[in-house]
């Protein structure tokens, strides 16, 4: 499809691949996020996350090598700085959404944030956040739900709920690599709860995923936030969060 990119304003992202099949397009805007290319068998691409609204996610394609849209936008979250531009990248592209089943409902807006936590102050922030439109972005139909252990071009679905009601990362077993959304963040090569624990809908289920991502048997950790991890990643996720 010629003239497929280019309608997209906003922040420019810088381009690099960090493995075999993995490209990572980072955005410096106020909470720094990246986008994930992953080249699939058939020769094209997928796309993980869509930043936040103004992040210029097409021109970060071009920068990569592609000329044609994705076959699919996976979204790992409800959160705005992964949903941003998602609408205006389906409406213009006739492709799948997909996202876990129990987030659907979050990035499609038929349910809020803040119904998904019990303690009373946690309600009010998300609540308060949502109002203010500061915690997810434009509601998007998800096409395709997935969970735990589906296939998804050739990506393997990990249920890692904690920071949002339905996360999920994704293994690429021949890059031997997990991309891990926000289960955790490694902001200035320094690996924590980032962007910060308040927004976790659930703090014990997250500290969960945490243990289960570095139980995996993956040395590398792609965090949506911060430097991707491309060794020892379970020895350094096990001496940041005191893990056995
Ligand atoms: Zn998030």
């Amino acid at each position: 499809m010629s003239g497929a990119f280019g309608r997209l304003p906003g922040t420019d992202g810088s381009f690099e691949k960090v493995t075999d099949h993995i490209g990572r397009i980072h955005f410096k805007t106020f909470i720094p996020v990246a986008v994930w290319t992953v080249e699939i068998e058939d020769g094209g691409y997928i796309l993980i996350d869509s930043g936040y609204f103004n992040c210029n996610v097409e021109r970060g394609l071009e920068k990569a090598g592609f000329s044609e849209p994705p076959k699919a936008l996976v979204i790992t979250h409800c959160h705005l700085d992964h949903t941003g531009t998602a609408k205006h990248l389906i409406d213009w592209w006739d492709i799948p959404v997909v996202a876990s089943e129990i987030e659907a409902p979050f990035i499609d807006g038929s349910k809020s944030l803040s119904g998904a936590v019990d303690s009373k102050a946690h309600k009010a922030f998300l609540g308060l956040s949502s109002k203010l439109n500061m915690m997810t972005g434009t509601p998007v139909q998800v096409t395709r739900k997935v969970r735990e252990g589906d296939q998804v071009e050739g990506l393997e679905v990990v249920d890692v709920r904690g920071h949002s009601p339905g996360q999920i990362a994704l293994v690429h077993e021949q890059d031997r690599a997990v991309l891990v959304a926000d289960t955790f963040g490694n902001f200035r090569n320094r690996i924590g709860r980032w962007p910060f624990p308040g927004i976790d809908v659930d703090r014990d289920e997250g500290m969960g995923s945490i243990a289960k991502v570095a139980g995996l048997g993956y040395e590398k950790f792609l965090p949506s936030h911060g430097v991707p991890i491309l060794d020892r990643g379970p020895e350094r996720l096990k001496t940041a969060f005191n893990l056995n």
